[in-house]
């Protein structure tokens, strides 16, 4: 069984304001993570109820402040909602007063939001500092869904003890920001949309043929890949895949729940 893992890590504006503190950041940098909010998530929510599908998003208490309506929207639409601190400021740039600081701050705006706590955890950046383990240990947080060391979900061994915190790891191969991230201060060539659709499908198609129990995690953005011919894109995949025997769409959430006592 390959389980599906469709997550979106939404930072608007605060992907830029974290990532070029040196530089000037201005209102036209701040505008390209504005259009993930504005079109990104109208597009992929359309995508979600016509494919019926539920997916996971990763929202910085940032956007939540500024795009309330728009979370509502992915909440009221029975998707799941996780962690993402709340400025996206990358954990091992800061130090461990500040990392906690956004963390516990994060964990108000989401309570108030989804009226419940979240499970997921996804750092800004994909990396821990050396205190972001135990915060998570210390937390209501069930699952993190940031290292890169399996095909597989598993418990973190920390320490010495196996902790109950499922890992539902990620690649850089499945991350759209990999291929088509840019900005005036950052920026490989974009790729074409089709060339990355062949990659995703013959990484698919490899982990499928092992026919063992593996997770296919993609990580988007709505700035990224809310653009109409990413989307079309994606929906391309998602058909792809949807047509394979021994395959599901989970959330994150319910499938770190399988693996929590294991
Ligand atoms: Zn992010």
């Amino acid at each position: 069984m390959i389980n599906v893992v469709l997550s979106f890590d939404i930072d608007a504006e605060t992907l830029w304001t974290s990532r070029d503190k040196e530089n000037k950041i201005g209102p036209v940098m701040l505008s390209q993570g504005a259009y993930g909010p504005k079109e990104g998530i109208p597009r992929i929510l359309d995508l979600l109820n016509k494919r019926e599908l539920s997916a996971t998003f990763f929202i910085t208490g940032w956007v939540i402040e500024h795009y309330r309506s728009r979370c509502e929207d992915i909440v009221s639409a029975g998707h799941e909602v996780g962690h993402h601190n709340y400025n996206h400021e990358w954990p091992w740039r800061v130090n461990a007063d500040v990392e906690k600081e956004a963390f516990d701050r994060e964990m108000v705006i989401l309570k108030d939001l989804l009226g419940r706590t979240p499970s997921g955890y996804r750092a800004p950046g994909w990396e821990f500092s050396d205190v972001t383990m135990d915060l998570l240990l210390n937390s209501e947080i069930k699952y993190s869904s940031n290292f890169m060391d399996s095909d597989v979900p598993y418990r973190h061994i920390y320490k010495g003890n196996k902790t109950n915190l499922v890992e539902l790891p990620v690649s850089w191969m499945l991350d759209d920001a990999a291929f088509f991230m840019h900005g005036l201060t950052y920026g490989p060539p974009q790729f074409n949309p089709e060339t990355v659709l062949s990659m995703w499908k013959a990484e698919f198609d490899a982990l499928y043929k092992e026919e063992r129990d593996t997770c296919f995690i993609l990580t988007m953005h709505p700035q990224i890949m809310g653009r109409p011919a990413r989307m079309a894109m994606l929906d391309k995949l998602v058909e792809y895949i949807r047509k394979k025997e021994g395959v599901r769409f989970i959330t994150a959430e319910a499938l770190a729940e399988e693996y929590r006592g294991l």
